[in-house]
């Protein structure tokens, strides 16, 4: 999929209106909270010029002695590719950004520079500019914003990635989740990431929050989707551990056409709703057949 620098603000649908949704593309949402202390940027899209136009919407809340903060979700393209123009030297508009010390580590150890090569390569006009620019403040564990109004838990959430953070905010009963959940599912990268992943749908769906925005998934999905993201792994679990049962001695080849073989196929484990069965069918083939390997292999190997 072709980037874009376009980032919309769709109106709002129902959300407390002290949130904003930054809409890049087809590619991800991320947001910003007004609160009465701070502007809250959450996430950075995929360059300085995408997180310049989150800046031009929050502007009309940078009055009243507010100050401008970022947070980073996770230290992936898609949302922290923006971070120079706030943390590098002569940044554009310099601010605090927040992150998990993993999240800094990502990003200052180089495990994201051959990625950001690849990038630069295909898509220069997007990703040209971009240089990875690490979280200035970093934590480890839980760490709490107060915004006045506004309070920002920051809740370590690993499994997509073993960065990652989520944003509660009691006082509306809100939740960014983040990648840690997604329609139709998360993906974790590492196969323990797998169990940590499912741990960490619980936690967020045991806050119990009215409203749940995602980076992945449109606004209508709700809370509602952190439970069915918990029902497909768990449906998974099932399968794939009936299929070691009836063949213990089963050698995954490389290629092997693993829906067919656990009999686990994406429609037998999502809603029968329009929301589900109208995704890309990259993730009702391909990429399920790549959660039922990562399911196979957690189970065979721990
Ligand atoms: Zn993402």
């Amino acid at each position: 999929m072709p980037h874009t620098e376009e980032v919309q603000l769709p109106p709002n649908q129902g959300w407390d209106e002290r949130i904003l949704i930054c809409r890049n593309g087809e590619l991800v949402q991320t947001f910003i909270v007004v609160t009465q202390r701070f502007v809250v940027l959450v996430d950075t899209l995929i360059n300085p010029a995408t997180a310049h136009q989150m800046v031009e919407y929050a502007r009309p809340w940078l009055d009243g002695g507010r100050s401008l903060l970022v947070i980073n979700t996770h230290a992936d393209y898609d949302h922290a590719w923006g971070n120079q123009l706030f943390a590098e030297p002569n940044a554009h508009f310099p601010a605090p950004v927040i992150g998990s010390r993993r999240c800094a580590e990502r990003l200052l150890e180089g495990d994201e520079a051959p990625f950001l090569a690849e990038m630069q390569a295909a898509e220069p006009e997007i990703f040209g500019e971009v240089r990875l620019t690490p979280p200035t403040v970093h934590f480890e564990g839980q760490m709490t914003i107060d915004g006045g109004d506004l309070t920002l838990h920051l809740l370590p959430t690993p499994g997509h990635t073993d960065d990652h953070i989520s944003i509660y905010i009691p006082e509306i009963s809100t939740l960014l989740a983040g990648d840690a959940a997604e329609l139709p599912y998360p993906a974790a990268r590492a196969i323990d990431g797998l169990p940590q992943m499912r741990a960490s749908l619980q936690t967020l769906a045991a806050l119990d929050a009215k409203t749940v925005l995602y980076c992945h998934a449109p606004v209508e999905a709700g809370p509602q989707l952190l439970h069915d993201n918990i029902v497909y792994f768990d449906a998974l679990e099932r399968a794939c551990r009936a299929f070691l049962r009836a063949n213990p001695s089963a050698a995954l080849a490389e290629g092997a056409d693993l829906i067919t073989l656990t009999g686990c196929r994406y429609e037998d484990v999502t809603p029968p709703t329009d929301l589900w069965r109208n995704v890309d069918l990259h993730y009702r083939t391909v990429a399920h057949a790549a959660q039922l390997q990562m399911m196979l292999k957690w189970l065979a190997w721990r």
